[in-house]
Parts: C-alpha cells; structure tokens; sequence
C-alpha cells in the first residue's frame, strides 16, 4: 500500500457544510429537471405521467427560496420540505415534503453534518416516508430505494467507511433497490390500482429517490 497524498487526504470528507447542502439542491432541481420527461414517461406506464413534472415544479419552487439566510442546515432541508409539500401535489409531494421536512427536523442547528447526522437524518427521513405512506419495502414504491440506501450508509459507517464511501455505497444500494422495483406487483399509489399489470414496469418515486441518493454522493463526496 502506498501512503495517501495530500490530495487524497483533501478528498477524505469529513464533514458536508452549509453550502454544500444548498449544492445539492441546486444540484438535485438539475438533475431532476434533466430526467423530467423520463420520471413522467416511466409515470406514464403505472400511473398517471406526472411525477416528472411535479417533482420539477416542485424542485424549482425551491431553488428559488434558497437566498435565506447561511448556516442552518435544518432550516434548510425544512424550507425544501414545506415548498415541495406546497407545490408538487399528488402523492409525491407530501411524500417528498415528509422526506425533506424529517431531514430537517434531524438536523436542526447544525452548520456541518457528520457522518452520523447523516445517517440519523436518513434515517429519519425514510421513517416519515413510511409512516406517511405505510409503504413496506418491495411494495414498489420510493421506499425500495430508500430504504436499502440508509440501511447501506448505516453500515459503511459502522465498519468505519469513510463519508464519501458511505455514500457512494448509499447511493448504489438506491440503484440496485430501484431496479428491483421492476418485477413487483405495486401494493401502493396509483400503480396499485393496476394490479398484476403494474409488474414489468420501474417505479418512477424510486428512480427519483435513487437520483437524489446519487446526487448527494456526487456533489457530497469530495470527487468531482
Ligand atoms: P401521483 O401518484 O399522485 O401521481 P407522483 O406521480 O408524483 O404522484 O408519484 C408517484 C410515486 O409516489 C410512485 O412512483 C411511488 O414511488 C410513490 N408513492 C405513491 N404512493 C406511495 C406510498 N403510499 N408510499 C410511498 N411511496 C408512494
Ligand atoms: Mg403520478
């Protein structure tokens, strides 16, 4: 094994700042604005081809309350939450508004997020959604990414990963959730309503949900 360099060392994040949570929103709205028309065509297929046009009203909704002022990061995540609940409407905004209001609710006061905030916060997040929801996993819904991506940060951390690893692990533990949503017969939403005929088909909450994991260890994990 070679010794690290420096800028290696630079890459090992310790810590995500302020900024860096208002990065991935900016982010976030991005990447969802350029996988709206995907989010609505898988959308189209069980249910009702709306949820990339939702989530990107509701993602710029937000974008534009982001000047507040610096340094709470739960205030932060509360403000994405109540814009998302207030603009994006059928079940995914108050799914997502949950999700983002639980993030907020974990971090209140907090200037930095440690690994551990992190996964508290996931953690959180992802029991609002059920409790919101009462989706259990394999019901083919956001839940089957999320809930894999906080059960994978949680163990990176606890065999002592480092941040940016946890959440690259995180991230792909969303992916590998969402394309499982493919086969399963939806137990929830609007996809319910079609029976076996929803089976075939990836669940749109999900592949949001795995882009925002994605996105989170893209912007959060030191790399560019
Ligand atoms: P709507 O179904 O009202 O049109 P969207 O299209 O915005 O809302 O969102 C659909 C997504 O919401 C689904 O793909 C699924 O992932 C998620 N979803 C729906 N119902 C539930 C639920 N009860 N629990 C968790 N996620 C759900
Ligand atoms: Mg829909």
């Amino acid at each position: 094994m070679r010794a690290a360099g420096a800028a290696e060392v630079w890459r090992q994040t310790l810590s995500v700042s302020y900024d860096e949570v208002v990065r991935l929103i900016r982010v976030y709205a991005a990447v969802i604005a350029e996988n709206k028309e995907y989010l609505t065509q898988l959308d189209s297929a069980i249910g009702d081809a709306d949820h990339g046009i939702n989530m990107d009203r509701g993602m710029q909704a937000a974008l534009a309350k982001l000047d507040g002022p610096p340094g709470d990061i739960g205030e932060l995540f509360k403000t994405v939450g109540m814009t998302l609940v207030s603009t994006v409407g059928g079940a995914g905004g108050p799914l997502y508004g949950t999700l983002f209001l639980r993030l907020g609710t974990a971090t209140a006061g907090r200037a930095v997020l440690e690994p551990d905030d992190w996964a508290g916060a996931l953690a959180a997040a992802v029991d609002g959604v059920q409790a919101r929801g009462k989706a259990e996993l394999q019901d083919k819904t956001m839940v089957d990414a999320l809930a894999p991506a906080r059960d994978a940060f949680e163990q990176a951390v606890a065999e002592g990963a480092s941040f940016a690893e946890g959440l690259r692990r995180s991230a792909s533990a969303a992916e590998e959730g969402m394309k499982g949503t493919i086969p399963l017969v939806a137990k929830k939403g609007r996809a319910s309503y079609l029976g076996e005929r929803s089976a075939g088909h990836q669940d749109p909450g999900a592949t949001s949900s795995w882009l925002l994991l994605k996105t989170v260890a893209d912007t959060w994990s030191g790399e560019d």
